[in-house]
């Protein structure tokens, strides 16, 4: 039974990949929908244990000391423009209530709650929780994704940033938000994009098809199954600038750390840091901004879907 698109028909095996727990993953595709799942789904104990020794690659660029803000100003920023865009996409006019699904620790919020929302997170990691309300003073509740409904209702905008990837049941889910949801309230959020040029071009070695991590591998067409499915109009499925780039990591900068490190003459270091530094920057400013012009201007898919979908039709 294919949650996406609630019918039976998850039938075609697509691949078999290997997990990161060192597990053998088999990949089906749902003949209605298209979606590609982890099939049979790790079962709720496996992944509950799976994730108590889970450090994901996010947690690892928290930096706990000095001051919290400053020191996450960038992921702070990658809020500010996420919000912008789902302002854009979906018209808002006002500032209501937000609810953050999986808001980890809690830096969407505390960026939405700057710009003048109501913001409430739900995780479950009590670390991230932690921090989020010790560090950030925001509010986080300890709710699990599968019991959405003991929150209050009629929020304005529920928004699940790289989560539904993650789940036994991304559809169930985006029912129960769309529960939620007020009339002509708002789901958006983000999910890696098998569809994508880099997962098209790696396959099963794309960096993001990392089962029990991530479950479900979505295409543009999938997304909008699964929101019109739950009762959304999609508003935009589609790539943005901030998750066009995929995350080439180029051979010549390992080089250069690698001579760096091995070297002991003083100015062959000084110039290795220095050209590391400089092609960082190039990659950054310039080859990352050359390659979201072509993937978006070429339609080639970009590295995560960017979605915004309204409860009922906007009334224009
Ligand atoms: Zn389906």
């Amino acid at each position: 039974m294919c949650d996406v698109c609630e019918k039976n028909s998850l039938a075609r095996t697509f691949a078999y990949t290997r997990g990161t727990d060192g597990g053998k993953y088999n990949l089906v595709q749902c003949n209605v929908c298209g979606m590609i799942v982890v099939w049979p789904p790790p079962t709720k104990k496996f992944l509950d244990s799976f994730y108590a020794s889970y450090k994901g690659r996010v947690k690892k660029g928290i930096i706990e000391w000095g001051d919290p803000i400053q020191a996450n100003r960038a992921a702070i920023e990658d809020g500010y423009l996420k919000m912008k865009y789902v302002v854009e996409f979906a018209g808002i006019k006002q500032r209501g209530r937000v609810l953050d699904i999986g808001c980890g620790h809690g830096f969407f919020v505390y960026a939405v709650q700057d710009l003048g929302y109501q913001a409430l997170g739900v995780d479950v990691d009590p670390e991230a929780i932690d921090f989020g309300q010790s560090r950030l003073g925001i509010d986080i509740e300890k709710v699990s994704i599968d019991c959405l409904e003991v929150l209050q209702k009629d929020f304005d905008i529920v928004t699940a940033w790289q989560v539904l990837e993650h789940l036994r049941m991304p559809g169930s889910c985006t029912r129960s938000v769309s529960k939620l949801l007020k009339p002509g309230g708002v789901f958006a959020g983000s999910v890696p994009n098998v569809g994508g040029i880099t997962a098209r071009l790696r396959g099963t070695k794309w960096y993001l098809m990392i089962p029990p991590e991530h479950l479900n591998y979505f295409t543009e067409r999938s997304m909008k199954h699964m929101l019109t499915q739950a009762g959304l109009v999609p508003l935009f499925v589609g790539t943005i600038p901030l998750y066009a780039s995929p995350y080439f990591s180029f051979g010549i900068r390992v080089a250069i750390m690698r001579l760096s490190r091995k070297t002991s003459i003083k100015p062959v270091k000084a110039i290795c840091k220095h050209l590391h530094r400089s092609l960082t920057l190039a990659k950054r400013h310039l080859v990352y901004k050359l390659l979201n012009i072509l993937i978006i201007r070429l339609k080639l898919g970009g590295n995560s879907i960017f979605f915004v979908a309204s409860k009922t039709e906007p009334s224009e």
